[in-house]
């Protein structure tokens, strides 16, 4: 199957060609002759399976020109997947006369208010700003056709499940929808059913496991030696950019900070920072001034970042989820890609709870050369579940033997 077999508009596979796509992914070749056929869609796929092309390039072709009333509404539950989504449509549309916008929050009303104005068919938008715009007057929905709701366990971890119905009761009830969830807690199975009419249900992969091209494996270690083992493996991997995830904002910046001490061009990445801190990073590491990215979970749901050679996950994640969501950074659309998780004692038990949800033991590795000091995790099988062993015992200079990469610079 080729992008021309689809019956899709010849701008839009124009612009797909531009891309470099050669083929669509399996989630494309499912959905986009659903979403052309004009039926509603429920789908779930996971990160970097080409699931923004998959709505965006039938969407543009069912619009096909321009007119000044949003015809297009899509919702994203943070900016930075506005942004990226937004970008996306930007590419796609290249040779149409479409016009796509973006309304977020965290900065001034006025350029997207004027944005709005001048007339955009494709909406992209967060939902605390669209309805302050819709409040204020200066939108309204009628004209909407195609509703796309992005990322909705995303938006139900962000407690927006109640501004997005709020939105959708403004859309008009004569209109095709797109939903996309990577998991389907009891929440969202009750929105799909208000919001979907007759939908047809397309899942990629197994929504628990990892993006097959991605290796993963953990690294036991001692709370003390936590970081200089993140250093070491910085030092020993041939990456060219690597995202380290931490557990909280305060981690993430002292990481950074101490990482840009030992002078590694790094970036930084949470909620607490400006949108405008929040683009400076994401430029820079997507353009390479950056080779590091520190960052929370912020960072860890569908961001696209082409060739993230490798994850570090600090801390490991307290849902598992986000694990196969953090290490979905790497191992994008068919790319080899690495994660290491570096865990302690006290995370031992989440890391338990990971394997449980992958249904996969994850390969234990110990970094050669390192000077590890002791931990009873390497005695983990002794460890029962739930009890997980406190601190380490020190036995400095004892190595063990281990797959390590090497540097390529
Ligand atoms: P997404 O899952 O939508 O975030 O897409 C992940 C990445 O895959 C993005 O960098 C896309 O540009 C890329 N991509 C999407 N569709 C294709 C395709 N058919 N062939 C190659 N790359 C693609």
């Amino acid at each position: 199957m080729d992008f021309q077999n689809f019956g899709l508009h010849e701008a839009v596979v124009h612009g797909v060609q531009s891309m470099g796509y050669s083929e669509p992914t399996p989630i494309q070749s499912q959905s986009i002759p659903v979403i052309l056929s004009g039926r509603d869609l429920m789908g779930s796929a996971q990160t970097g399976t080409g699931k923004t092309a998959a709505f965006a390039l039938p969407l543009l072709s069912l619009l096909a020109k321009h007119s000044k009333a949003p015809r297009c509404l899509i919702l994203e539950p943070t900016r930075e997947l506005a942004a990226q989504v937004e970008i996306a449509f930007k590419d796609y549309a290249r040779f149409f006369d479409i016009e796509v916008g973006m309304i977020h929050g965290g900065v001034g009303h006025g350029p997207q208010r004027e944005m709005l104005q001048r007339g955009v068919d494709v909406l992209v938008a967060t939902p605390g700003r669209l309805l302050d715009f819709m409040e204020e007057g200066d939108i309204n929905l009628s004209s909407i056709e195609y509703l796309v709701l992005d990322e909705v366990d995303r938006m139900l971890d962000m407690g927006f499940l109640p501004q997005v119905r709020r939105i959708v009761e403004r859309c008009p009830k004569e209109r095709q929808t797109l939903f996309f969830s990577a998991t389907l807690p009891p929440e969202i199975e009750g929105l799909t059913k208000w919001v979907l009419r007759d939908p047809l249900t397309i899942s990629i992969g197994q929504r628990r496991s990892p993006a097959e091209t991605v290796t993963h494996g953990v690294y036991p270690v001692a709370k003390d030696q936590k970081f200089d083992l993140l250093l070491a493996l910085l030092e020993k991997t041939n990456y060219h950019s690597v995202i380290v995830f931490t557990a909280t904002k305060m981690m993430a910046d002292r990481v950074a900070a101490r990482l840009n001490e030992l002078k590694h061009p790094v970036a930084c990445m949470h909620a607490d920072r400006s949108q405008k801190e929040r683009m400076e990073a994401l430029e820079g590491f997507k353009s390479g001034r950056f080779e590091v990215l520190v960052a929370t979970d912020v960072a860890a749901r569908g961001l696209d970042i082409a060739s993230v050679s490798h994850v570090i996950n600090y801390d490991v994640p307290g849902h598992p989820e986000d694990y196969v969501h953090r290490i979905g950074r790497t191992g994008r659309a068919q790319q080899e890609g690495d994660a290491f998780t570096l865990f302690t004692a006290e995370e031992l038990d989440a890391v338990r709870a990971i394997e449980r949800y992958i249904e996969t033991k994850i390969q234990r590795h110990k970094l050669e050369g390192f000077p590890y000091l002791y931990t009873a995790l390497f005695n983990e099988d002794a460890i029962p579940q739930g009890g997980a062993a406190k601190g380490g015992r020190t036995l400095n200079g004892y190595s063990f033997g281990a797959k390590s990469g090497k540097k390529r610079r």
